[in-house]
């Protein structure tokens, strides 16, 4: 047979396209899973391409290409070990790479341009592309996972010997005389591509081999994973076949609902173990499956060994295993969510009827306060229609004033703290907007564990209570009023405003009492006024009155100290208790009291004394200590004041004890 070098390059250049081509097609399957194969696509490309440009050194217009044949060989070659380091997910050194691709190119174009020689080029290039070679083989003999070793082996394999070649073409051509033409080892030449061809298709061989085996390596722990969920999965599953519903495979969770065992089950179909309570149940699930390849969350009646009948949620997908169409099933016992659902809408039933009974708005809410049952007093309380429906669904909160909603919400919080016993009092607002009392009572219906679930408001109309009670605030406000009026008058003279006689004669005993046991010495000023009668006789009797008024004026803006009591004792006579005041001081009020009169000059032409209104008062400061009781003093102070008067009144007599003294005028 006789090969020549284009056949070959050409043989070449097919195997590589080949290559190329099927390594494009694993790459549109796994792109995405795995980093590398992209590059290998591309490395055999550039190889592909350098060995179509080799020939072109014949062809003068093209010889620039054959000048980078060379170089995108070996840029090729790199990058299918960088894409082995990226399938592998090692570190990559792209700098080294860069630096090493470099340092050839240097070496490649010195041995063109500054000093053309083949030999020289063809060492440069083997040196390059041995290199390369070894370190794929290194690179792919440090991994370690078992599932790709034979493909691993394989192709460490291949790039040793490759790279052993190479490293025997290198030493070859060192050890020939120069070469002058390419002519002069077409041997070598022939044998590189053939062993080019050779190496590069049983690589692209490994590279698929090894994606392969990791695609198989996944879709096994793929089916691991999915054997375990379908295993371990409390629910049913089973697989049937969709033809005849032959029963394939079942988990545990189906083996402990039906009450087969998997030996029972498994090549037997489903309607010969009726599992199907209803056929007509299967038909519809079939139908279903029939028109969309899979149905969700169906509910039917399904049937146990014993004949017991369960409700169960079913949930199938048609599948293809071996090419044969199947239908894997989950089904989710949901009889106890049953039996509660259907215990809920009899308690809610029950709950109906209560509230449909009941003279009083009970309301039940969720718990985020949306109304779900109303009685028919409600909705009267709030002034809506009986068949008034829309209730439901909106939040109790927008049947109260906005301003009590904050203290409702903060009620309701205190509800779930367990400590909002009372009830709350809030304004409710009626459909016609007018605002009422309400109050409001609630509470919590639980589940079985004690969650709550709903809550439940008793709302009261108090408006008729609100009215009797402000009502009743009012009488006793009246009440207080009047009694404080009552309690003053007791103790007031009506006409100067003084205290009364009463109050005096209260004051002076407890005063006297108190006094005697201090050992303290108290005062008392009794005071009359002048002809008072002629007064009344010349002026008028409302006249006398109004005199007897400036008077008790006059005597309040005198007698200011705290204990002094200053009181009208009876018809034109005043009185003045000083407690614990010496006779010096009571002395000098008095004085003080008959000068202010004067100083009034209320006119008086009928009086023998002045020309103006005048008084006489009778002062008496004793020690209390041995005094028997307090009428004594009043006594005393009388005894003064009738000696001020025969001795021509408008005057102050003191007595001290036992003894009157008189003070002139
Ligand atoms: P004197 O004390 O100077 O001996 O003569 P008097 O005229 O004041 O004597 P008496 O005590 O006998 O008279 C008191 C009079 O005061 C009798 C009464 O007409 C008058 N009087 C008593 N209470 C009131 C009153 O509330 N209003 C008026 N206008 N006069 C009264
Ligand atoms: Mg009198
Ligand atoms: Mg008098």
């Amino acid at each position: 047979m006789n090969l020549n070098t284009q056949t070959l390059v050409f043989i070449l250049s097919l195997s590589l396209l080949a290559q190329v081509i099927a390594l494009f097609v694993q790459y549109r399957v796994v792109n995405r899973s795995y980093r590398g194969i992209g590059l290998w696509l591309l490395g055999s490309s550039f190889m592909a391409l350098g060995f179509v440009f080799m020939p072109l050194v014949r062809v003068d217009s093209l010889l620039f290409l054959a000048m980078i044949a060379n170089p995108l060989m070996a840029l090729g070659q790199i990058l299918l070990y960088l894409g082995i380091v990226q399938f592998l997910n090692k570190k990559e050194h792209r700098w080294m790479l860069s630096l090493f691709f470099s340092v050839f190119l240097l070496a490649y174009y010195h041995f063109m341009f500054v000093f053309n020689d083949i030999s020289g080029r063809t060492i440069v290039v083997n040196i390059a592309l041995a290199i390369i070679s070894f370190l794929t083989a290194y690179t792919l003999l440090l991994e370690k996972r078992k599932f790709t070793s034979t493909s691993v082996k394989f192709s460490v394999l291949i790039f040793i010997l490759y790279g052993a070649f190479l490293a025997i073409r290198v030493l070859w051509t060192m050890n020939m005389p120069r070469l002058q033409n390419y002519s002069d080892f077409t041997f070598f030449l022939n044998a590189g591509f053939i062993a080019t061809t050779v190496a590069s298709t049983l690589w692209t061989y490994g590279f698929i081999l090894m994606v392969n085996q990791h695609l198989n390596e996944e879709n096994r722990l793929e089916k691991e994973k999915m054997q375990l969920v379908f295993n371990t999965s409390p629910d049913a599953s089973l697989i049937t076949r969709f033809s005849d519903g032959l029963v394939v495979d079942v988990n545990t969770g189906f083996v402990s609902l039906s009450g087969y065992t998997r030996d029972e089950i498994l090549g037997t179909t489903t309607v010969q173990i009726n599992v199907w309570y209803s056929f007509e149940d299967r038909q519809q699930f079939f139908a279903k499956l029939n028109e969309q390849g899979f149905c969700e969350n169906m509910e039917f009646a399904f049937q146990r060994k014993d004949g017991s009948q369960f409700n169960g949620m079913i949930s199938a997908r048609i599948i293809t295993i071996q090419n044969v169409s199947h239908v894997i099933s989950v089904v989710r016992d949901i009889s106890e969510r049953k039996r509660t659902e259907e215990a809920l809408i009899e308690s809610e039933e029950q709950y109906r009827s209560i509230l449909n009974a009941s003279p009083d708005d009970i309301t039940i809410t969720d718990l985020e306060g949306r109304i779900l049952m109303i009685s028919p007093a409600a909705k009267e309380m709030f002034g809506y229609e009986l068949n008034f429906d829309s209730f439901i669904g909106m939040q109790l909160l927008d049947f109260i004033l906005p301003e009590d909603v904050e203290r409702a919400r903060s009620n309701i919080l205190r509800m779930y703290q367990g400590n909002n016993n009372k009830p709350n009092e809030y304004r409710g607002i009626r459909k016609d907007k007018s605002i009422f009392d309400i109050e409001v009572n609630s509470g919590f219906v639980r589940n079985a564990n004690g969650q709550p679930i709903r809550m439940v408001f008793i709302v009261r109309d108090i408006t008729e209570r609100k009215r009797a009670e402000l009502h009743i605030q009012e009488l006793v406000q009246q009440l207080e009023a009047e009694r404080n009026i009552a309690q003053v008058n007791s103790i007031t003279d009506s006409l100067t405003g003084l205290a009364n006689r009463r109050y005096f004669d209260l004051a002076l005993n407890t005063e006297f009492y108190r006094v005697k046991r201090t050992g303290e010495t108290m005062s008392l000023i009794m005071i009359d006024v002048d002809h008072f009668k002629k007064f009344n006789d010349s002026y008028g009797h409302l006249a006398g009155d109004d005199c007897l008024v400036k008077i008790g004026s006059m005597l309040k803006s005198i007698i200011g100290r705290a204990p002094d009591i200053v009181a009208r004792y009876g018809g034109e006579e005043f009185v003045v208790i000083l407690p614990e005041t010496e006779s010096y001081g009571a002395k000098a009020l008095a004085e003080r009291i008959r000068k202010g009169v004067e100083v009034l000059g209320i006119p008086h032409v009928s009086s023998e004394t002045a020309a103006y209104v005048t008084i006489s008062l009778g002062v008496v400061s004793v020690n209390t200590t041995y005094m028997i009781s307090p009428k004594q003093i009043v006594a005393m102070a009388d005894e003064a004041l009738y000696f001020a008067k025969s001795l021509g009144r408008n005057r102050t007599i003191v007595s001290d004890n036992q003894v009157t003294v008189k003070i002139e005028q």
